[in-house]
């Protein structure tokens, strides 16, 4: 490791994930997934956890290499059948003991690339339905939560390939996660809660307008989305039941609601490679009529996209419209990251399926058929893929059809 302070760095950023990410407060429980390669920063973050006063870190280890094997080796009803002991400790851990979840996303993005797309999409399948538990909890923010990454080797080899060892790979991935996350400033925790005002502000805005439909234009992009009644614009801030704040995502630019899954037309290109399950995914076109995605292609790893779309409940709808400025500090970097949690928050994004029911009023009250009702995706699944660039205009279009000007040349135009 050659970048300066590294480990007073790595402690500041562990310190950030569990005070402002997760906001750990006395007698909580904390989860946190993590693969083995990252211990250093694992064991920063239960120091700080336990420093904050939290009653109980839980560690979930993974390791890349043995994923892969477990998907090369295991027959598929054996990789896809889930125990029931862990679905109880999972659901203990959530309903519970409201864990905070510290998610830390490392993994080299094209691991799966051998992998059977068919296996890898049934795993995603059975897993999405056995924790569905901790999925609504995590999407209703009944628990606090927060994604952030650490430098894999293997991630870091597919985002700078030009540099010549592992060595500088890893560094050059460390920089550019302490900067987007605001690691270096003096005080970390304050420079979050300044951008949070910034993102609070678009999205304050927004929510007072009620805008009726978003249409897109970029080249290759025709797009017209309606909105839900009484949706709301969501930033990087989240609150607990009991109103305690947290941040979702480590880095977050982004400002977001859910699209009306029954009114969607016309056709949209994606501007950004997605990862998926260890599958990159890229050049996807989605086509939309009648408020359903009717076709979807891709350059590279269109099976995988395909099979998303099709196989699972929902996955023909919508679940997300996100905004994000081109001028943002990742999107400028000109790096592409091939992981969602980086590469959404430089650019416009959409998510197929699920909706965030905390995106609509009174939605995290409601069943999943009063959800649907209102224009609310309640798919397994929730993909995220980008579709932004200093191309893109998006009009607002208003009930009484006037047109308000939301993004020109890929940057807020209010
Ligand atoms: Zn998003
Ligand atoms: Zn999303």
């Amino acid at each position: 490791m050659a970048l300066p302070n590294f480990e007073e760095n790595l402690q500041k950023y562990a310190k950030l994930l569990v005070a402002k990410g997760i906001n750990v407060q006395p007698g909580d429980w904390v989860k946190m997934t993590i693969n083995v390669d990252q211990a250093p920063l694992a064991r920063f973050v239960v120091k700080e956890a336990y420093a904050l006063g939290a009653e109980k870190v839980i560690v979930v280890w993974h390791d890349d290499e043995i994923i892969k094997q477990n998907y090369l080796h295991q027959p598929e009803a054996i990789l896809t059948d889930i125990p029931d002991y862990k679905i109880a400790e999972t659901e203990d851990h959530v309903l519970n003991h409201k864990v905070s979840r510290l998610s830390i996303l490392s993994s080299d993005p094209g691991l799966l690339n051998e992998a059977d797309p068919a296996k890898v999409a049934a795993y995603q399948k059975a897993t999405s339905k056995a924790f569905r538990a901790q999925m609504v909890a995590t999407q209703n923010d009944d628990i606090k939560w927060t994604v952030a990454a650490a430098a894999g080797a293997g991630w870091a080899a597919a985002v700078f390939p030009d540099l010549k060892t592992s060595e500088a790979q890893v560094d050059a991935l460390w920089d550019q996660i302490f900067k987007t996350c605001r690691v270096y400033e003096e005080d970390p925790v304050a420079a979050w809660d300044k951008h949070k005002q910034t993102l609070d502000e678009k999205a304050a805005k927004l929510n007072e307008i009620q805008l009726d439909a978003l249409h897109y234009t970029a080249p290759g992009t025709d797009l017209t989305l309606g909105l839900p009644e009484n949706h709301i614009w969501a930033s990087g801030g989240s609150v607990d039941p009991k109103g305690v704040e947290f941040i979702a995502n480590m880095p977050t630019e982004e400002v977001f609601t859910a699209p009306d899954t029954h009114r969607m037309e016309g056709v949209v290109r994606s501007t950004k490679p997605l990862s998926y399950a260890g599958t990159l995914i890229e050049g996807i076109e989605v086509h939309f009529k009648d408020g359903k995605i009717v076709d979807i292609s891709a350059e590279k790893g269109e099976k995988a996209i395909r099979k998303v779309v099709f196989e699972n409940e929902g996955g023909t709808g919508l679940g997300e419209v996100a905004l994000v400025p081109d001028p943002s500090p990742i999107s400028q970097s000109g790096i592409t990251f091939y992981n969602t949690l980086f590469d959404e928050n430089a650019s416009n994004h959409l998510a197929i399926g699920a909706a965030y029911p905390t995106t609509i009023q009174g939605g995290t009250k409601m069943s999943e058929e009063e959800l649907l009702k209102h224009g609310m995706n309640t798919s397994p699944i929730h993909v995220d893929f980008m579709i932004g660039s200093a191309k893109m205009n998006i009009d607002g279009i208003k009930k009484d059809g006037t047109v308000m000007p939301v993004f020109r040349n890929g940057d807020w135009a209010f």
